[in-house]
């Protein structure tokens, strides 16, 4: 159906939030995907910052990065890992951006003496920016998926838009998925309907009639439960899906296409089902997730450890490589603030590797730069990415090059041995918000290099998201001591990668390799990063019982 219109699902959340939307728009995505048709998905998130760059991750969790330097919602980061495509920043939408084009239309006086308002002037920028997707050709269906609950004072003119497309387009080419929660009380035994009969009602008084339920739940869904569903929302029998609690966030679209899920989707949609889904990739891929042979400890040190989901796309990253190594790997999130010269040695106990996070600001750097000299003095296979490989630089120059008070110019300004220094371009930037060294850069890798060998290739491109970088000043001395820049920036010589000879796997690398990764293609890095824990692993068990060399 190359040239046809494309036909728009929307994606909206009842009831509570955090009920998984990413992961439902997700698994359609890879469903209709796995039938033969071209899918991208869309993120409209309600709040008014322009991008969640300038979010604590605490608060929003992880920081997402497009190929085109956008900083995003992290569940851009699951549209990307399900569906194997790149987004971008069209892909993700704030109501601050929404406003910032208005209101700068409005400056230009494109507007032409009228009164702005939200509608129709801010409902027709949400409007322009879905139909953007749908307009390039490339894709037969556009997923938008609606942040937020419905009933939520801020998400309203997004709701409005979705009202007048799916009446302007015509049922046939649009539809409303309404993803809602089936509460158990364990008290009575039952499994309560009245708040997803509620929340239907509140997108039917914005004038929006869904046409999917998809029911979280925790226990299966009886029959009479969804015939009484599809009842008092006003959907056939056969459009009320169910989604289970699953082991695993990869196992969620074979159980929805258990259901018929996308089926249902595309009849509704007008659109043959004729084209079997091809799983081969998927399953292969879950299988090996499923039944790994073997179970090994990965240490994340970072500073947001106590909120996962800062650092969700690299988790996820070590669940697509772990499963091609067969492997399980278990994160221990170890707290960068607590970790001293006493008790790292405790902290790191027994595990076959250590990954140094990224992250931003002061806070927790001198147990990072602990855990990295750890690893370094013990042979730990270690990745360090961004700040992590920033730290790694830190450690080096204290302990080997002997500055012992070498620093990256973010954590001390007046350092006598900024190792690590801000960036030439970014010294003259006072904004923060989507300032910095942002999306794919270029990276040209030295032939003979152990990281030319994981990636099979000398010329790479990688996802960045920093203003600080390696200061070349350091450059011989490092060589010298055999932590050797091995990446670079072809235009501008930045250094990207930084790998320590005398170890089986200590790699820093500026770029964040964990926004790539995805199921169908897990990322060479991690793979041969688990693959070094694993062998680490191994000699670990050989010598028990005796010091660990
Ligand atoms: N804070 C560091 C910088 O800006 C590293 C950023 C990161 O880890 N993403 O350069």
């Amino acid at each position: 159906m190359e040239n046809k219109a494309p036909k728009y699902i929307f994606v909206t959340g009842g009831v509570t939030s955090s009920l998984g939307k990413g992961i439902v728009a997700s698994s359609l995505g890879m469903l209709l995907q796995a039938r033969g048709y071209r899918v991208t998905i869309q993120k409209l998130d309600p709040y008014i910052n322009i991008d969640p760059g300038t979010l604590n991750p605490y608060e929003h969790g992880e920081c997402y990065v497009t190929e085109d330097g956008a900083e995003t919602d992290l569940d851009l980061g699951h549209y990307e890992r399900y569906l194997n495509r790149p987004t971008s920043r069209a892909n993700s939408v704030t109501t601050g951006r929404i406003y910032q084009s208005v209101i700068e239309k409005e400056r230009r006086g494109d507007y032409l003496g009228k009164t702005v308002q939200v509608i129709p002037h801010i409902t027709n920028e949400i409007k322009r920016r879905i139909k953007l997707i749908g307009n390039t050709g490339d894709y037969d269906i556009v997923i938008t998926e609606i942040g937020g609950t419905v009933g939520d004072i801020e998400s309203l003119p997004y709701i409005e838009t979705v009202r007048q497309l799916t009446w302007e387009l015509g049922e046939k080419n649009t539809m409303v998925i309404h993803l809602t929660l089936v509460p158990y009380l364990a008290a009575s035994g039952e499994l309560k309907t009245k708040p997803t009969q509620h929340s239907v009602r509140t997108l039917m008084e914005s004038g929006i009639q869904a046409n999917v339920l998809v029911a979280r739940t925790e226990h299966n869904l009886p029959k009479d439960v969804k015939a009484k569903l599809a009842q008092f929302c006003n959907v056939k029998k056969e459009n009320v899906i169910q989604s289970i609690d699953a082991s695993s966030i990869y196992e969620v679209p074979f159980l929805l296409h258990a259901q018929n899920f996308d089926g249902v989707v595309l009849d509704g949609l007008d659109l043959p089902t004729n084209q079997e889904p091809n799983f081969d990739t998927w399953k292969k891929f879950l299988e090996r997730h499923q039944n790994p042979k073997q179970t090994i400890e990965i240490a994340l040190v970072g500073k947001y450890v106590s909120l996962q989901d800062s650092y969700k796309s690299i988790t996820e990253a070590f669940t697509h490589a772990a499963a091609t190594c067969e492997t399980a790997v278990k994160i221990r999130w170890v707290y960068s603030g607590d970790l001293t010269e006493d008790n790292v040695a405790e902290n790191l106990k027994g595990v076959s590797g250590v990954l140094i996070a990224p992250g931003f600001g002061d806070r927790g750097i001198n147990g990072k730069i602990i855990a990295a000299n750890y690893a370094r003095r013990n042979n730990i296979p270690t990745l360090g990415i961004c700040l992590g490989m920033q730290i790694m630089a830190i450690e080096f120059a204290r302990n080997v090059l002997g500055y012992e008070k070498a620093d990256s110019a973010e954590m001390d300004s007046q350092t006598p041995y900024p190792v690590i220094s801000l960036m030439e371009g970014q010294k003259d930037v006072s904004e923060k918000g989507g300032t910095m060294r942002l999306g794919n850069w270029a990276c040209d890798l030295k032939a003979d290099s152990k990281i030319a060998n994981i990636y099979q290739s000398t010329s790479i491109l990688e996802r960045h998201r920093h203003r600080y970088e390696f200061n070349n000043e350091y450059y011989d001395e490092f060589v010298n001591k055999g932590f050797i820049p091995v990446g670079f920036n072809p235009e501008t010589e930045l250094v990207e990668i930084l790998e320590y000879k005398e170890h089986p796997f200590y790699i820093g690398v500026q770029f964040h390799p964990e926004y790539k990764s995805t199921v169908a293609s897990p990322h060479p890095l991690f793979i041969s990063f688990i693959e070094a824990a694993l062998s680490n692993k191994q000699i670990d068990n050989i010598h028990a019982t005796g010091e660990k060399i």
